[in-house]
């Protein structure tokens, strides 16, 4: 099985060096390949220009096109087979977000989704897909996300659309996602083009198969929750198994804790990994399963703040992998590791800091939030110079503690 693990660039585009690094630890650890999601960290040309790196858009110039083909080589060098990512109708704020493309929005308040009805909309994504696959010749896969399409049939265009197919509102992006893969399958056949499944998830199995996607893409089926509330739905597998001959697991190694999380607790992500072995196993026999991608996401859209930082994330990352390649009579606690050994951790320096910093800032909130300060200096006392100079002291004494 592959073992895949994402890199989600987008708001944090590690430094080529720094990448090289991290990479090569991954292949130590028991990664087989590499799904890359640049975003707006990808240098699009031409007509393209304004939404990825050449004009600075993520503000630091990352990557070149040289940075992009020598990232391909070295991940491809050193035995990782590597997998571009590009939305292609959710998630699209960093395209959206333009003026120049706001027509092309599905709900004109939200950059989020594109309006699959529009011909430029097309246009659009399928020049994306072709300036990415440019760089790489010798692709064998490619993803196309299409998670999370928030707006659906808003727009007047979509709305009759919706209202004159037998299939209803499901027909718009079922539509737009065959076009899509006929047109990669197209350009370049022998391609296996992924997808995130979530939006497939409540599709009756007979639309989809109408739309013939099972010839046309493979699922990521993705669910990031730890084994205590690993859900998902025997009917999914029972499903699936009638339109897709082969499908992918999805789980996440950080990112997918809390929107603004700052650590990455390992035996949460190995958890996560754990429940899907055994889903594995449960549904394996009826169901083939391709391999594991392994998420490891930067921030919950292009709008938020980031979250745990990749060099924070990586002993989750090593124990989730390492929950992945262990034999099954090994106990599951042998696979988390809160730390690495330092000549295996780019980054540690830097994640220990974040860590040092989470005790600092948890001790000064407990402080300025504690009894001492609200009992004898607080506003009101300090309006009214009026509370026990013996008590401040005290104050002052423990704030330096
Ligand atoms: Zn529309």
């Amino acid at each position: 099985m592959h073992r895949i693990v994402h890199f989600d660039l987008k708001g944090a585009p590690l430094q080529v060096q720094y990448f090289e690094k991290v990479l090569l630890a991954a292949k130590a650890w028991g990664a087989t390949g590499v799904l890359l999601e640049w975003e707006d960290t990808f240098p699009y040309t031409a007509a393209l220009a304004d939404i990825g790196s050449v004009r600075g858009s993520s503000g630091d110039g990352m990557y070149s096109m040289e940075e992009v083909r020598h990232l391909l080589r070295f991940i491809k060098d050193n035995g990782l087979e590597p997998i571009q990512l590009v939305q292609t109708i959710g998630h699209l704020e960093f395209v959206l977000k333009h003026p120049a493309y706001h027509s092309l929005r599905e709900l004109p308040r939200s950059p989020a989704v594109l309006c699959p009805s529009k011909p430029e909309a097309l246009q659009l994504v399928k020049m994306m897909l072709e300036q990415v696959l440019d760089v790489q010749l010798d692709a064998a896969f490619v993803h196309i996300g299409a998670d999370e399409v928030w707006h659906t049939a808003i727009c007047p265009e979509c709305q009759s659309r919706a209202a004159n197919s037998v299939h209803s509102t499901a027909s718009l992006y079922l539509e737009h996602i065959r076009e899509l893969a006929l047109f990669l399958k197209q350009k370049r056949p022998e391609l296996t083009v992924l997808m995130w499944d979530d939006m497939l998830r409540t599709v009756k199995c007979e639309t989809i198969n109408a739309y013939q996607l099972g010839e046309l893409v493979q699922p990521v089926v993705w669910q990031y929750n730890a084994l205590e509330y690993f859900q998902i739905d025997p009917y999914l597998w029972e499903s699936y198994r009638q339109i897709f001959p082969k499908v992918w697991a999805g789980s996440a190694f950080k990112g997918a804790n809390g929107s603004c999380q700052i650590l990455s607790p390992v035996s949460r992500y190995v958890s996560n990994q754990e429940a899907w072995r055994l889903e594995i196993k449960k549904y394996g026999h009826s169901t083939h399963f391709v391999g594991v991608i392994l998420t490891g996401w930067s921030r919950f859209d292009h709008y938020a703040t980031l979250c745990e930082l990749l060099p924070v994330a990586l002993p989750s990352l090593a124990s989730c992998l390492r929950a992945w390649t262990k034999s099954d009579d090994t106990p599951l606690e042998s696979a988390v590791s809160e730390v690495l050994p330092s000549s295996q951790w780019p980054g540690e320096e830097l994640a220990r800091s974040v860590h040092s910093f989470v005790i600092l800032r948890d001790r000064c909130f407990a402080f300025v939030h504690g009894d001492l300060v609200k009992t004898w200096l607080n506003p009101w006392q300090i309006e009214n110079g009026y509370t026990n100079p013996v008590q401040v002291e005290g104050l002052a004494a423990s704030a330096q503690q």
